[in-house]
């Protein structure tokens, strides 16, 4: 190491997969740009875009120093408090920097090529910001009298803000207590005291009214951030924000990265939502993330739900939250009744060739009737998108599979003009193939389609009500923001009587003419090979559930279900979130899992099986070796093992989990693996780590 003497060095992060900034000296006579400034830097034969990253001091000898070439901002493009947590992000995650970095800007905003790389704080044309809002919704009133849980929760909230004090909340309250109303003012209160707000909700399609009753009551100070928008306006939305036109932003899992300075509030809606976390590339947890970023920026922090994660309540036990909890509906109406139909002995009895489809109940079909003779809307809730999960040959077995992915193929049929279209697709890849009569094994006819999906149900449904209009909700029919809205807009106007859809239909839609919600076959989650399948069944069952009976008439739910037995259901009909969790709690705590233990799940995955499988026997002997050199014990090792899904996409997939509940030894066993990684598989096998993985399939 040696001094530079006279001209000044700068590290510059670039999104390659290198661990730490390199290193560039300035032109003689020039200065450094701020941090947070983007500048145009020679790599190998090329020339890239990176972002300074602060001066360095001195540089290594063997490195051949090479020289900025363009300043590009005059300005810092990242404020501080992002590149702090971009930091910290690229830490505790094993994710490069630079690369986390480029995934939290706009798309376009590294790229050489990009003619934005001109002075683009400089000038900025103001965007307008697309209002959500609609006329179909309530207009809200801002001088609503708060209730006696909404006023605690200001009283708590407000002089945190003023006194810029770090104060997680976890605000646990049932559906329609009045937790929108507590953000809108939280928000209010933040603005007033100049400081900035960031609120963030899990889809922003799905959220249409939370995020409308933002831009109406805050105007032209809202920037809503949603993935409907294009890379030009997202950069435009970007700057817009950066340059202080707009306090309030509101927006999905990426808005956590919103260049927002001098933030006084962070609000996370339903931050049970598993859209929060990233399931891509760089998998972080957006709630998580905003906790981190408000305690570096000493702000609130308010993660809101009627049902809290286990993680968020025992954070709220162990005191490192404040739990606010808001137990009664603000209308006074009453929570609705749920009732579970055991689908078991429907089973043995064969039902007629006619009158009730397969998925419907006794019990169900009369509660469905009942509802809608006296004019009253049904919500059917089935997650699992297509009409039939899967299709095989009667004559040799043969199911039908997709090319890339160890999955079945999903019939689903679409009307094109006066025909239909019958297709089978993979809903992991997209890989799709026309649904031919003939089974290509054997050749015979006897392919029959099995299982069923939204598609069926609304299918069925049309021909059982022929006088009545229903609308299916999944991603298919939701493919665009305008049909979706179309869609939601029509249930809550009443226009449709009947609607069916997948978890879609969970999200916080205040439906006024809904009484009656029907699950399906409420076991589809329960079953998935997830520690947290039963605690993920408990929120979608009771989120579904408090669509029903929202205004003066009672609502009732009806959950079908092959598992009567599973102890979720009994805290589900008691309506017992305490009792719940504390069952899970235990179960959890016994095994280690999270939130009392911690995982890191590496992800080994590759077009060669036997590669994939070497790394991932590597990797795991490595980890054990690291473990015990650390004094064993404290972190498990568990695999290699296939993932649940072996091959996806055409690539073969094992992995190996790290659990411990000693998060030091944890990430120390995690970071010896990931430091050595070349040295031990091919470039042909990836590896990727999740930190605190929310899915392990
Ligand atoms: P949540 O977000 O908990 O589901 P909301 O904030 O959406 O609940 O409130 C439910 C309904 O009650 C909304 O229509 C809202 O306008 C209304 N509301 C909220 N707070 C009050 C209040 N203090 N007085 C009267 N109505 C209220
Ligand atoms: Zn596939």
């Amino acid at each position: 190491m040696r001094d530079r003497g006279k001209t000044d060095l700068l590290n510059v992060v670039l999104p390659l997969p290198i661990p730490r900034p390199l290193t560039y000296a300035m032109e003689q006579g020039t200065s450094p740009p701020s941090a947070g400034c983007r500048v145009l830097v020679p790599v190998g034969r090329r020339r890239m875009v990176g972002v300074a990253w602060g001066r360095a001091e001195v540089i290594p000898d063997d490195i051949d120093l090479r020289t900025v070439i363009r300043v590009l901002d005059p300005e810092p493009l990242l404020p501080d408090s992002l590149m702090e947590l971009l930091g910290w992000i690229s830490a505790y995650y094993f994710y490069p920097i630079g690369k986390a970095v480029s995934e939290a800007l706009p798309p376009g905003l590294l790229s050489a090529r990009q003619k934005g790389i001109d002075k683009i704080i400089s000038r900025h044309r103001q965007g307008r910001a697309r209002s959500l809002h609609s006329d179909a919704w309530e207009t809200p009133r801002s001088n609503l009298r708060l209730t006696r849980h909404q006023r605690k929760a200001c009283d708590l909230v407000f002089p945190a803000i003023e006194q810029k004090r770090y104060l997680p909340v976890l605000l646990h309250g049932v559906t329609g207590s009045g937790k929108t109303e507590v953000y809108l003012r939280a928000a209010r209160h933040c603005l007033d005291s100049g400081r900035r707000a960031l609120i963030m909700v899990p889809e922003i399609s799905m959220t249409a009214q939370t995020v409308g009753r933002f831009t109406s009551r805050f105007g032209s100070d809202v920037t809503v951030l949603h993935s409907g928008l294009t890379d030009a306006q997202r950069r435009d939305q970007w700057k817009k924000i950066r340059m202080g036109h707009s306090n309030c932003v509101v927006g999905t899992r990426s808005a956590v990265f919103a260049p927002l300075d001098n933030i006084g509030l962070i609000v996370v809606d339903e931050e049970h939502d598993p859209s929060y976390k990233q399931e891509a590339r760089l998998r972080y947890h957006a709630r998580d993330l905003a906790v981190v970023r408000a305690r570096n920026q000493d702000a609130v922090v308010i993660l809101g739900s009627a049902t809290p994660s286990s993680s968020s309540l025992l954070n709220a036990r162990a005191g490192r939250y404040t739990l606010l909890e808001m137990p009664k509906r603000v209308a006074d109406s009453s929570l609705p009744k749920i009732e579970i139909v055991d689908r078991r002995s429907h089973g043995r009895r064969r039902q007629g060739k006619t009158e009730t489809p397969r998925w419907l109940s006794g019990e169900l079909g009369q509660a469905m009737n009942h509802t809608l003779s006296k004019g009253e809307q049904v919500l059917l809730f089935l997650n699992r998108r297509g009409y039939a999960s899967f299709t095989y040959c009667m004559d040799c077995g043969h199911v039908f599979k997709c090319r890339n992915c160890d999955v079945s193929l999903t019939y689903h049929q679409t009307a094109a003009g006066n025909s239909r279209k019958e297709s089978l697709v993979c809903h992991y890849c997209g890989y799709s193939v026309p649904a031919l009569p003939v089974c290509p094994k054997c050749g015979g006819q006897a392919v029959q389609a099995r299982g069923y999906g939204t598609e069926r149900v609304a299918s069925d449904l049309a021909g059982m009500f022929p006088e009545l209009s229903i609308g299916r909700l999944d991603r298919d029919t939701a493919s665009s923001r305008a049909r979706l809205e179309s869609l939601l807009k029509a249930f809550h106007s009443g226009e449709i009587q009947i609607l069916v859809g997948t978890q879609m239909v969970s999200k916080g839609h205040d439906f006024p003419g809904l009484t009656l919600v029907g699950v399906l076959w409420a076991d589809l989650s329960l079953n998935m090979p997830e520690f947290h399948a039963a605690e993920r069944t408990f929120q979608l069952l009771m989120q579904v559930a408090g669509r029903a009976g929202r205004r003066d008439k009672p609502g009732r739910v009806i959950i079908q279900t092959y598992m009567p037995d599973h102890y979720v259901f009994s805290y589900i009909t008691s309506q017992d979130f305490e009792g719940f969790y504390q069952k899970e709690f235990s179960l959890r705590n016994a095994l280690s899992y999270p939130p009392y233990g911690r995982l890191i799940n590496l992800k080994f995955s590759g077009k060669n099986k036997g590669k994939v499988i070497d790394a991932a026997a590597s990797a795991s002997s490595l980890a054990r070796s690291l473990a015990k050199r650390m004094g064993g014990g404290s972190v498990e090792i568990l695999g290699p093992a296939p993932a649940p899904m072996v091959r996806l996409k055409n690539r073969y997939r094992y992995q190996v989990l790290l659990k411990s509940r000693d998060i030091k030894a944890l990430r120390q066993v995690c970071a010896g693996l990931v430091y050595h990684d070349a040295e031990f598989f091919p470039g042909s096998v990836r590896l990727e780590v999740d930190v605190d993985p929310l899915s392990l399939l």
